[in-house]
C-alpha cells in the first residue's frame, strides 16, 4: 500500500483523466448529450434525427481529415477490433503484411494469420520502443500499418511503400484527430471513437479511398463468405445511408459528431495536433529534465504526441505513483499491463488540456519525492 499523500490544491489537474481509451470525455460534450437526449435517445437509428447525427459525423471527418474526392467514411458496430475482422474477410485479397511492434499491431497480425481464406500473413517485428518499416513484396496486396501504436507510445509517419499497388491500411484508433496524416498515403485509416474523439467506444470508422471501396466490391462479386454484421459491403450500402446494419449505441455517434464538430471550430485537425505537440513537449521535455523519468522510446521522432511513455529508474516505484495520483483522482496513468516496465502512460488526446499535462507533471514529482526510498 502506497503510503498516505494528498496532493495540494495546485497539483490537481482540472480534470484527472489522463486513460489512452477510454480517454477523457469532455464535460460540455455530455451536457450537449443530456440536452439532446429527450429527442435523441430511445429513437429509431432508422430515422432522420439519428441519421442526422451520423451525417454530421461523417461529413464532419471528412473535412477534418480532408479526404479528397471519392473517400468514403464507413462506420459499423464492434469498435477497431471488430473492423481488423472485418478487413480480414472484406479488404485483404490473399496476403498481408504487418508491422508488428506492440499489442494492438500483433493482434491485427494474429486476425490474418488465423483467417483460413487467407496467406499466412508477413509479420514484420520490431522491439517495443521502435516500430519496423515495411517492405514491398509481389505477394502482398495488403500493407497494414498502425499509425500510432498505443501500448507502447511508438508513433510513424503514415507513408505508401514505394513499387506497389497493394492498398495501405491503417489503424489509427489512437492517432485519427490528433495526428496529421497526408489522406493520399492510405486507402483506408480506421479507428474507434474512444481516443482523440473523447468519445465512447464500440463503433469502428473507416476513411476508405476509392482502392479500397473497389477492393470491397471484388472481395464481394467473389465465392467468399462474408459473415453479415462484419461484411463491409453490406457497412459500405448502409454507411451511404447514415446508418449502420444493427443498431449502434446512440450517444457514441453522438458524443463523436460533437467533438469532431468541437475540433473544426477550434480550426480542425492542425489545431488538434497543435495542441497534442504543445502538451507532448512539456511531458517530455518534463521527462528529459527529471532525476527519475526518461521518455521511454529512444528516437524522438518516434514519440507519440497522443500517448506518452515515460520509464522510471529503480528508486521509483511507477505503480505506487500511479495508485497516489488514483487515490487523488488522477487515473489511468498505468502504462499498458502487458508491457511489463516500470513506466507511466499519459494520453495527451486534443481534449486534454496541456496546462493539466504540465500540472500532471508537478503532482508525478511530489508524489515521487515524498515515495522516495
Ligand atoms: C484502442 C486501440 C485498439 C482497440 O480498439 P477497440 O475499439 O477497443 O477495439 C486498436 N488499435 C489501437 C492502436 C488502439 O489504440
Amino acid at each position: 500500500m502506497p503510503p498516505e499523500i494528498t496532493l495540494p490544491d495546485h497539483l490537481r489537474p482540472s480534470d484527472g483523466r489522463f486513460g489512452s481509451g477510454p480517454s477523457k470525455v469532455r464535460n460540455e460534450a455530455v451536457e450537449a448529450l443530456t440536452a439532446a437526449a429527450p429527442e435523441y435517445l430511445g429513437t429509431s437509428h432508422r430515422r432522420e434525427t439519428v441519421r442526422f447525427v451520423v451525417r454530421r459525423a461523417r461529413q464532419g471527418l471528412s473535412e477534418l481529415l480532408s479526404l479528397p474526392d471519392g473517400y468514403e467514411v464507413l462506420l459499423g458496430n464492434g469498435g477497431t477490433t471488430a473492423f481488423w475482422d472485418a478487413a480480414a474477410f472484406g479488404l485483404i485479397e490473399r496476403r498481408s503484411q504487418h508491422l508488428s511492434f506492440g499489442e494492438f499491431s500483433s493482434k491485427f497480425a494474429a486476425v490474418t494469420r488465423g483467417a483460413p481464406h487467407l496467406d499466412d500473413p508477413d509479420v514484420i517485428e520490431s522491439p517495443a520502443g521502435t516500430h519496423p518499416e515495411p517492405r514491398v513484396d509481389a505477394s502482398i496486396d495488403t500493407y497494414a500499418l498502425t499509425h500510432n501504436e498505443t501500448s507502447t507510445g511508438v508513433c510513424m509517419e503514415v507513408r505508401r511503400p514505394e513499387g506497389t499497388d497493394g492498398i495501405v491500411i491503417v489503424d489509427a484508433t489512437s492517432a485519427a484527430g490528433g495526428m496529421r496524416v497526408d489522406p493520399g498515403q492510405f486507402d483506408a485509416y480506421y479507428f474507434a471513437p474512444q481516443k482523440c474523439f473523447a468519445g465512447d467506444g464500440g463503433l469502428w470508422i473507416a476513411c476508405c479511398s476509392a482502392a479500397a471501396i473497389e477492393r470491397i466490391a471484388r472481395i464481394s462479386a467473389s465465392e467468399r463468405w462474408l459473415p453479415p454484421s462484419l461484411s463491409l459491403p453490406i457497412a459500405l450500402e448502409n454507411s451511404r445511408l447514415d446508418q449502420t446494419y444493427n443498431t449502434p449505441a446512440l450517444a457514441t455517434l453522438f458524443l463523436l459528431a460533437h467533438d469532431v464538430e468541437w475540433m473544426l471550430e477550434q480550426g480542425g485537425l492542425e489545431w488538434a495536433a497543435s495542441r497534442c505537440d504543445r502538451s507532448a513537449e512539456i511531458l517530455y521535455g518534463w521527462a528529459e529534465a527529471s532525476k527519475h523519468a526518461t521518455p521511454f522510446v529512444a528516437k524522438p521522432g518516434e514519440r507519440s504526441h497522443v500517448s506518452a511513455t515515460v520509464d522510471f529508474d529503480d528508486q521509483v516505484d511507477a505503480a505506487a505513483v500511479a495508485a497516489t495520483l488514483r487515490a487523488n483522482g488522477i487515473v489511468d496513468t498505468e502504462p499498458y499491463r502487458k508491457l511489463g516496465r516500470n513506466q507511466l502512460r499519459i494520453a495527451l488526446f486534443p481534449a486534454i488540456a496541456p496546462d493539466d499535462v504540465a500540472t500532471l507533471t508537478g503532482a508525478i514529482d511530489y508524489v515521487i519525492e515524498r515515495l522516495a526510498r
